[in-house]
């Protein structure tokens, strides 16, 4: 075996044992506190819902762990066994040899081959696992619909986008890497503002939030901040799922807030205006172009990383493709980088961490206080089931958000 492979072997099982080991933990514990939840969470959420919410977590943990094992067996499986490169092969003799769209051609082929052994499991997260603690609302019917539309849209998007970045390389040379960095920038940029408009509407129904008492003050407090957007608009996302969510999408004057209906219908409109001022506060204190500016950069080293494996021999034979090929290096690269990347996920999340508390300051100040806000994030926490009682190394690893226990101590401290 090469030492390609070792290395690839060993930062696998990195991954893989880092996951289940902090994922242990994290189920230990939540174990620890199940019989009695700390004084702190007594008053976000009733011992009922502390010990249900305690069950789901470890449901979804111990599910999460076992989807990790499976995931990196059908990866490990995928690569030893010679399948790639025979796909390679033959669907690159379709086209005369060198034609870039057989190339495209072959990693969509790749990427969606390797989909399908995840349905099973993504299928049993949804009627089992979420159906079972009351949050699916998806049918059958919706599920696969989804899917297709999916597979559809990453044939519609991703052939073109592929067959430019593997084109690169014939239209400007060695430097095709900056170029193709440049492209998929622009493409993402353009993505912010036309994702709402053209993917969202295949899959949610999006309608203006009716004039009323919630839409005034919604508005006013968009004036008062300093955020005029455009729209504010209502998702169904009820239809797949009673988890509740808020954002807002799109830059400049493309700026458009979305509400979830089932944060609509949780929410009092106090509750609501402050996770709008929430969101808000992302926005006036410029974490959207800094969140941009991250990964763009983590983007640049991609290309310059693919650039430099497709051109070392070494890593293409290694896997069994042809040296020099710039299609598989792009390929095993989106399988593989993860298992470096992986090990970023701390350092991104205290910074994601940081943004939240900046926003939650940003809230009270907008809405003049912190009530509205913790009440809010109290109900949506009992709402979601959400474990208040993470391990600290698990959700300093992987909680893109304090967790409330943290949050309330900062909005309530002076
Ligand atoms: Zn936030």
């Amino acid at each position: 075996m090469s030492p390609v492979l070792w290395v690839t072997a060993a930062l696998l099982a990195l991954r893989l044992g880092g996951e289940l080991w902090l994922g242990a933990l994290n189920r230990r514990e939540v174990r620890r506190h199940a019989g009695r939840p700390p004084a702190a969470v007594g008053a976000i959420m009733d011992e009922a819902t502390y010990r249900r919410a305690a069950a789901y977590t470890l449901v979804r943990s111990r599910f999460g762990a076992l989807t990790e094992v499976y995931g990196t067996l059908v990866l490990v499986l995928a690569l030893a066994s010679g399948v790639l490169p025979w796909l390679f092969i033959h669907l690159t003799a379709w086209g005369a040899p060198g034609t870039t769209w057989s190339q495209a051609l072959f990693i969509l082929a790749a990427l969606g081959l390797l989909a399908i052994p995840a349905l099973p499991f993504e299928w049993w997260e949804t009627f089992r696992i979420e159906a079972r603690f009351g949050f699916n609302q998806m049918t059958p019917r919706l599920w696969l619909m989804d899917k297709l539309k999916g597979a559809g849209l990453a044939v519609a998007i991703g052939f073109p986008l592929l067959w430019a970045l593997l084109s690169l390389v014939r239209w400007v040379g060695a430097a095709w890497w900056l170029w193709g960095f440049a492209l998929l920038f622009a493409f993402q940029l353009l993505m912010i503002v036309l994702y709402p408009k053209l993917i969202l509407p295949l899959f949610n129904k999006l309608t203006p939030l009716p004039a009323g008492e919630l839409r005034d003050r919604l508005m006013t407090l968009g004036e008062r901040t300093g955020f005029r957007a455009k729209a504010i608009e209502v998702i169904d996302g009820s239809k797949r799922s009673g988890h509740s969510n808020a954002y807002f999408t799109g830059f400049g004057r493309f700026r458009r807030i979305v509400l979830f209906d089932t944060l609509i219908a949780q929410l009092h409109t106090d509750e609501l205006e402050a996770v709008l001022a929430h969101e808000i506060g992302h926005y006036r204190r410029g974490h959207i172009p800094k969140m941009i500016a991250v990964s763009a950069a983590l983007q640049f080293a991609g290309f310059a990383a693919v650039a430099w494996l497709a051109a070392s021999p070494w890593f293409n034979t290694a896997f069994g493709f042809p040296a020099g090929a710039l299609a598989p290096a792009f390929l095993l690269f989106a399988l593989l980088s993860g298992v470096v990347t992986f090990w970023f996920s701390p350092v991104l999340n205290f910074f994601s961490r940081k943004h939240e508390y900046e926003a939650d300051a940003f809230a009270r100040g907008a809405v003049g206080g912190a009530a509205g806000l913790v009440a809010a994030l109290r109900k949506l926490a009992q709402k979601n089931l959400t474990n208040l009682t993470p391990h600290p190394w698990f959700s300093a690893f992987f909680y893109s958000h304090p967790t409330l226990v943290e949050r309330e101590r900062a909005l309530t401290k002076a």
